[in-house]
């Protein structure tokens, strides 16, 4: 266990010894803040890898879609906003191609870790960086991007037991290992009526820091105008299921041990993500899987190009290509949201 990690777990030890269980939400936003503040996770040496990462094609492909829109509007002034842009790559390469366009937006980087944070500069030397999404820019219509983002925010847990639906909670365990129990109070009252009587055990999820962060973006692009595309792995109906995962070294681990050492996430639920953006009166496209929205915007012609260009990395350009869109690599799996103003012209990419 390495010190930082020994911290986290310290700290969650003494606030479950001072005040009882914590929600599974809460561990995992400790656990995660720490996790991502203390170093920079991604790539093949790090715990797991993302799109942006795997090829330059994926933000080009981004950046494409993008400047389609923008073209098609013509905006007098638009703002380019990311969530949690990680190594700031996929930015890097949207922004590449939209300047092919003639379109050089302001960036803005929705970003809390510190260490990721000075990465994303080396990629975007502009950016301008936000704690929270009150500062993003009010003057303009906002082009916002989130890739893996939102698996990231804490889930809220409920399970069903004998005695009906209880909030799961964690307690205290040896060391850095920690456990999830059902808690004390009844929460039957949260859980959607289709699934009240579902069987024994099973897990229902809510995450409401990602529907509260829609709302309000929503909101933003309804009076603001603008579109915004969420690209993560996730369902598309409401769905039970017990999705908290931690990855550690490209490696499946225990969710519970080792707070701030491991990546922690869940599953999107892309049925409330759209739900949000349809409440504040805006359209949405999809979901739709990644590798079709990939195909339709033209992965397979860059590919192309890209490999005539360079003939001695024609097989990794494949491999590439083929890792993004194939349902035996991220094509299904992933999945892909766009939600717009009403004015904004219908986005390319969606089978329309
Ligand atoms: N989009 C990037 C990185 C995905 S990892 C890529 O595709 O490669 C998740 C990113 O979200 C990291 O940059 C992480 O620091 C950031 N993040 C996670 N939770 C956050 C939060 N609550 N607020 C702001 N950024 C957050």
């Amino acid at each position: 266990m390495s010190p930082d990690s020994a911290q986290v777990s310290v700290r969650l030890a003494q606030e479950i010894e001072a005040s009882g269980p914590i929600s599974v939400a809460d561990y995992m936003r400790v656990a995660n803040t720490a996790y991502y503040g203390r170093a920079d996770p991604l790539g093949a040496e790090g715990d797991f890898i993302t799109a942006p990462e795997i090829s330059q094609m994926f933000g080009e492909m981004v950046g494409i879609w993008l400047s389609d829109i923008w073209l098609r509007h013509r905006p007098a002034t638009c703002h380019y906003v990311e969530l949690g842009p990680g190594r700031g790559t996929l930015a890097a390469d949207a922004l590449r191609t939209m300047q092919r366009f003639g379109w050089e937006p302001s960036v803005h980087f929705l970003e809390n870790s510190p260490a990721l944070r000075a990465k994303q500069l080396q990629a975007v030397p502009d950016a301008i960086f936000h704690d929270n999404l009150d500062s993003l820019p009010t003057d303009a219509p906002l082009c916002i991007v989130a890739n893996e983002f939102f698996d990231a925010l804490p889930v809220q847990q409920f399970i069903l037991t004998q005695a009906g639906w209880r909030e799961r909670v964690v307690v205290r365990g040896d060391g850095a290992c920690f456990a999830a129990l059902p808690g004390v109070c009844a929460t039957d009252d949260l859980i959607p009526e289709q699934f009240r009587d579902a069987a024994l055990g099973s897990i229902y999820e809510i995450c409401p820091d990602a529907s509260s962060i829609m709302q309000q973006l929503s909101a933003r692009l309804a009076k603001q105008g603008g579109v915004m595309l969420v690209i993560d792995y996730g369902y598309t109906q409401p769905a039970l299921g017990d999705t908290l995962q931690a990855v550690q070294h490209h490696t499946y681990a225990d969710p519970f041990t080792d707070p701030g050492q491991l990546d922690l996430t869940a599953h999107v639920d892309f049925f409330e993500l759209a739900n949000c953006a349809k409440n504040s009166g805006l359209l949405v496209a999809g979901p739709s899987d990644q590798g079709a929205w990939l195909s339709g915007v033209g992965i397979d012609q860059r590919a192309q190009i890209l490999t005539a260009s360079n003939p001695t990395r024609a097989a990794d350009i494949t491999a590439a290509r083929n890792r993004l869109v194939t349902p035996g690599g991220m094509g299904t799996l992933f999945k892909i949201l766009a939600a717009y103003d009403q004015g904004w012209p219908q986005p390319a990419g969606f089978g329309l």
